[in-house]
């Protein structure tokens, strides 16, 4: 099939996400291989977004279509009440992968899953209601993960139902909690003392954390933030679900991203980088003492697609490929040269406002003026910014350009070299923002 047959059909037989379907203009691809992926014409794009920040360790990785394929030839599915070999190896591995005492794994399809279930697994361990998440957030688009998620996202799909607090980020987009990270943490962590105690401590279960923010800004915390919100959480008993879905699986140069931090959340979600997108794959990770509470208590959830093997071996294999070739330190090791590519832009160009890396988690945000103002308003765009996203689309680098930003995550496979041919489309495609610097 030829490009053109690709798109008209897909257009005219599916619905797109988070679009207008007229309005979408999808690249036509018919192949990948390592951190590139192809159009039936040949086109090639260099994927510095992972696709959805999720093919970590590239694509077409010979060692996780084999183990895939193994499997398929074994058994591709049995229902979620059986044991099987994979299903066994994959929770032992987890278990030995993920720190502290989170050892126990319910397997899900999607993030969003393991979210839901994480609110059903919270909620029912604590005997409490209200959920707590922040406004600077995404957690999944289905029912209940819309109103955990904070972003505008969540507008089209209220009412939510009741129980659902949101509270501001120690980083929020415009307002400040102090110019040092201690005073930012320690502000924001008054604050939210106050909301817990306005909202009742008996009645909250949980907050849902972004250990590292990722849609909206790729936000690691300020310093002491994520121990001192464990204590405060603790004191209250309220637990702390980190949602690792973006973050997780070598993205910023640790497996996880809470190993940053020296914090364990008694509940961890992960999706996306569990299996690099080979298959659809999610997990809610417990604690030893919640896990006890299930072992003795009914988990009142289930999918008819819970622990899928096939899901399974491309997890299986996709975190040993990761292991066995060092991505998570090469994620870390290249840190530095996306620092430094990011220095370079900013001393080339007076619209890049500021630059962000934590491994191979990056992003760049784009200025209008020297007083710092954002390119694009709050949820809104500008057109320097949509000329931005089809220079990068012409000349073959695909990556998500998002109000006044655009995203720097390329699978944790890519080279020094192709890290710094990246940003070279990237220091051409800035002319552009330059031309709308205080023009
Ligand atoms: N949580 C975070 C932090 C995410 O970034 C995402 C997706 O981008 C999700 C949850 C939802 O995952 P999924 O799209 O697999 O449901």
């Amino acid at each position: 099939m030829d490009s053109q047959d690709m798109i008209d059909l897909c257009k005219k037989h599916t619905m797109y996400t988070w679009a207008a379907g007229d309005n979408v203009e999808p690249i036509p691809v018919e192949r990948a291989e390592g951190v590139y992926f192809y159009t039936p014409e040949g086109k090639r794009f260099l994927d510095f977004n992972s696709q959805l920040m999720s093919v970590n360790i590239g694509h077409s990785h010979p060692r996780v279509i084999e183990a895939m394929h193994q499997q398929l030839q074994q058994v591709a599915y049995v229902y979620p009440g059986t044991a099987t070999a994979v299903r066994a190896r994959v929770a032992k591995m987890l278990s030995e992968l993920v720190p502290g005492d989170i050892n126990t794994f319910f397997f899900t399809l999607s993030g969003a899953e393991s979210n839901e279930n994480a609110i059903k697994a919270a909620r029912s361990y604590t005997g409490r209601f209200k959920i707590l998440s922040r406004y600077r957030s995404y957690h999944g688009a289905t029912n209940a993960c819309m109103q955990l998620t904070g972003d505008p996202r969540r507008w089209a799909n209220e009412p939510g139902s009741p129980g659902f607090i949101k509270v501001m980020d120690p980083r929020p987009y415009h307002y400040s909690f102090g110019e040092s990270e201690e005073e930012q943490t320690a502000r924001n962590l008054e604050y939210l003392e106050e909301v817990i105690m306005y909202e009742g401590p008996d009645t909250i279960a949980a907050m849902f954390v972004e250990t590292i923010t990722g849609t909206n800004g790729i936000q690691p915390p300020p310093k002491g933030y994520l121990k001192g919100l464990k204590a405060l959480l603790e004191k209250y008993g309220i637990l702390m679900v980190c949602d690792e879905v973006m973050c997780g699986f070598g993205r910023t140069g640790k497996m996880f991203g809470f190993e940053h931090y020296d914090v364990v959340p008694d509940i961890v979600t992960m999706a996306k980088g569990l299996t690099s997108s080979y298959a659809p794959l999610g997990a809610m990770g417990v604690s030893d003492a919640i896990a006890e509470h299930f072992k003795k208590n009914m988990f009142w959830g289930g999918l008819t697609y819970n622990s899928h093997c096939l899901a399974l071996s491309a997890a299986e294999a996709s975190i040993q490929v990761m292991l066995d070739e060092k991505l998570v330190e090469n994620a870390a090791r290249l840190e530095s040269v996306m620092r430094e590519e990011m220095e370079r832009l900013k001393e080339r160009h007076p619209s890049f406002k500021e630059g962000r890396a934590l491994g191979l988690f990056g992003m760049i945000d784009v200025q209008k003026n020297s007083a710092g103002e954002r390119i694009a308003p709050f949820n809104g765009s500008h057109p320097a910014m949509t000329k931005l996203g089809q220079f990068f689309r012409d000349n073959g680098l695909f990556t998500f350009v998002r109000w006044g930003s655009f995203m720097c995550n390329p699978p944790l496979c890519i080279t020094e070299e192709q890290l710094r041919e990246g940003f070279a489309i990237i220091d051409r495609g800035m002319e552009i923002t330059d031309a709308a610097f205080e023009g």
